[in-house]
């Protein structure tokens, strides 16, 4: 199979001795990889189980398990070679088209009489509408109403229309209020990625005083680190996915890779100069597109880490639009992706990000 590699998250810590000197180095500074294996001792009555279950019993016994930190952002997951090993699930279910059918009409299908507009109106676009959230996050909060009632409906013309869309609400907002400059944008598709209503809208912030605390954590991590270290943060972390073979095709200006420290389940990450670039906006289109088409991701989110829209007292220069997609698991599973592991400590991730970044670069495969 040409352009498939054999490489394996579990593998990681060879991966990155074999790199280059420099990239080596890199990988040094951004990551902590450690390796371990758990072990255990199944009663000879498991033992059929375990076989028709994992394949066979030596599979259990020795578990491989890496855990990878983020040293600059102390982001984390753990990797298990038992899971990550599956193929990745891909499933399509019918019953799902069905239900979302079955809310065709909503208030969503007829924005103009079904949802409030903001106290500066709506912004209008070839693909969408924008409304005024009814019970909000935030002082601003709209949301960015797709015409098409399937949110899966999507294209990368879509999606760039959506963020431009949403762009234009955050400029309108800051004439509103000039100091509400700090703006996101995210997108919960479905109810199993927090999705209250199943016709396609994405929702827009925008905050006053600081960003929000996750986008300036990064603003912080990413400022000391090139303190520390006299890099650019963002170049040393592409650079790095890239040379392991994590990179995925993204238009020109525009870097994408599935991220060696996933929040959840194949989680891509999208590295752009700005939210206002065709480039990205099409790419992060694109992306979705193929997950959809060639991961068979039905629920996920989406979410944009812009800078203040106009200049603020702490140093955002240099500081990229971080764009992160993350798949939140079949809408037919009734458990939770989520736990206290993933709230508290550390995120634990079955998709191997090197089969996703494969996948994506050399479209469907007979992943059996
Ligand atoms: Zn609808």
């Amino acid at each position: 199979m040409s352009g498939t590699s054999e490489r394996r998250i579990t593998d990681l810590p060879t991966l990155i001795e074999a790199l280059a000197p420099e990239d080596r180095a890199a990988a040094g500074r951004l990551f902590d990889v450690v390796a371990t294996t758990g072990r255990l001792d199944p009663p000879e009555a498991m033992r059929a189980w375990i076989e028709r279950s994992f394949g066979s019993v030596e599979a259990v016994t020795e578990q491989r398990i890496v855990k990878v930190t983020n040293r600059a952002t102390l982001e984390g997951s753990l990797f298990n070679g038992l899971r990550a090993s599956r193929p990745l699930d891909t499933g399509v279910s019918v019953d799902l088209e069905r239900e979302i059918e079955a809310t065709v009409g909503d208030p969503f299908c007829r924005p103009e009489e079904g949802t409030p507009a903001d106290v500066f109106g709506r912004v209008r676009g070839g693909y969408s509408v924008t409304a005024s959230n009814v019970a909000k996050y935030d002082g601003f909060h709209g949301v960015v109403v797709f015409d098409d009632h399937n949110p899966l409906h999507l294209t990368p013309e879509k999606v760039s229309d959506y963020i431009s869309v949403a762009l234009e609400w955050c400029r309108r907002a800051l004439q509103t209020d000039p100091a509400a400059k700090y703006p996101f944008l995210m997108w919960n598709c479905l109810w199993r990625a927090g999705g209250s209503i199943i016709h396609g809208h994405a929702q827009v912030t925008v905050t006053r005083g600081t960003h929000y605390p996750r986008v300036e954590r990064l603003r912080r991590a990413a400022a000391f680190y090139r303190a520390r270290h006299g890099s650019d943060y963002f170049d040393d972390l592409c650079s790095v996915h890239g040379a392991l073979g994590l990179g995925i095709p993204a238009e020109e200006g525009t870097r994408a890779f599935a991220s060696l420290v996933p929040i959840k389940e194949k989680e891509l990450v999208v590295i752009g100069r700005n939210p206002e670039d065709e480039g990205l906006q099409l790419t992060v289109g694109a992306l979705l597109q193929s997950y959809l088409q060639t991961l068979g991701v039905r629920a996920f989110n989406v979410a944009f880490y812009m800078p203040p829209l106009t200049p603020a007292e702490d140093d955002w220069s240099g500081f990229p639009t971080v764009v992160h997609v993350v798949d939140r698991g079949s809408p037919a599973n009734r458990t939770s992706d989520i736990g206290a592991m993933e709230l508290y400590a550390a995120s634990v991730v079955a998709s191997d990000p090197f089969r996703v970044a494969d996948r994506l670069r050399n479209g469907p495969l007979e992943d059996t």
